[in-house]
């Protein structure tokens, strides 16, 4: 036993090492990678399923790795939050985002808005509020076409804070929703003092929607929650038809998923957007 206890022991330091090595070698990839502008953007459209019209977007970032090929956010953003890089990856996503909205909106698409992922490090950002406003104003954009994505754990991480910003934000004139609604351990108390203005239903309870009851009933419930509350409700993950309709018979017009298109690079997008048009 005292043996296995030494392997063990061995074993684990290994793989603790091996992790350490692991992620100092990925901070400095990450960091890399913004120098070299291997980051892009993808986009993936927000349907009105009411006009049938794309409203909006959202930006998910992509790293166009020079081997590696194209790298899922899945596969860095946590190595991103934990090593802080993500207030610099943060920072270039929003700006990003921001130019390439006015870019279209220059072309005539004046109703759209974008849809940002922001991360717990860069709410907790000392002046992260004003960070946003001045990307406003740099890109000329007018704030309520900007729509901020928090996530329950980002919120729950310092409440107090979180709600602080929030209003700061919603001061600011941009939207907030929550995203991934239903997976974090928010209560509905803190629901009411958060100044969102949309909830997001995650895929995850999309996906089996129409087979399961339990499933059909959490979404329902968000959907009517939303309803009571004042609140957009928004579906990500829509793969299929049947989703669609049971969504839209319960109240939830506004949805994304591949359904409608996958996340497109953004001159793959204007093409989806002008096939969207002349529908
Ligand atoms: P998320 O914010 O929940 O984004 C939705 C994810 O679902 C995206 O994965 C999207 O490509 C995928 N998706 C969209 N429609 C469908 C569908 O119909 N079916 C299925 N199965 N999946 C669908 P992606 O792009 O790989 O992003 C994964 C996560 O990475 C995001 O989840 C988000 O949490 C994070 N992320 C992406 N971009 C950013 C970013 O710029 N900043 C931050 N902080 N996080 C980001
Ligand atoms: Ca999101
Ligand atoms: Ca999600
Ligand atoms: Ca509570």
């Amino acid at each position: 036993a005292k043996e296995l206890g030494g392997d063990n022991y061995k074993f684990y330091t290994h793989a603790m090492r091996e992790q350490l090595g692991e992620r100092v070698q990925m901070e400095s990839a990450l960091r890399q990678a913004l120098e070299r502008h291997e980051f892009v953007l993808y986009y993936q459209p927000q349907v009105d399923i009411g006009s049938g019209r794309i409203v909006g977007m959202e930006a998910l970032i992509r790293w166009q790795h020079p081997e590696m090929g194209m790298v899922a956010p899945g596969r860095f953003i946590p190595v991103a939050e934990e090593t802080g890089m993500i207030l610099q990856m943060g920072a270039w996503v929003l700006r990003s985002a921001c130019q390439q909205l006015r870019t279209w909106q220059c072309e005539g698409r004046r109703h759209l808005r974008v849809a940002v992922n922001v991360s717990a490090r860069q709410m907790a950002e000392r002046d992260f509020v004003g960070s946003v406003a001045d990307v406003l104003t740099e890109a000329g954009l007018s704030p309520d076409c900007l729509e901020l994505e928090l996530t329950e754990s980002l919120v729950m991480n310092d409440v107090e804070h979180a709600i602080a910003v929030m209003h700061q934000l919603k001061k600011l004139g941009v939207k907030l929703a929550i995203d991934d609604f239903g997976t974090g351990y928010s209560s509905l108390a803190h629901l009411k003092r958060f100044t969102v203005d949309v909830l997001k239903i995650d895929q995850a309870f999309v996906r089996d929607l129409t087979v399961d009851p339990d499933d059909a009933a959490i979404v329902t419930t968000i959907i009517a929650l939303a309803a009571n509350l004042n609140l957009e409700v928004i579906s990500e993950g829509v793969e299929t038809l049947d989703q669609l309709s049971f969504l839209r018979e319960h109240g939830c017009y506004q949805m994304q998923g591949y359904y409608f298109s996958r996340p497109v690079p953004a001159t793959v997008f204007g093409a989806v957007l002008d096939e969207n048009e002349a529908r």
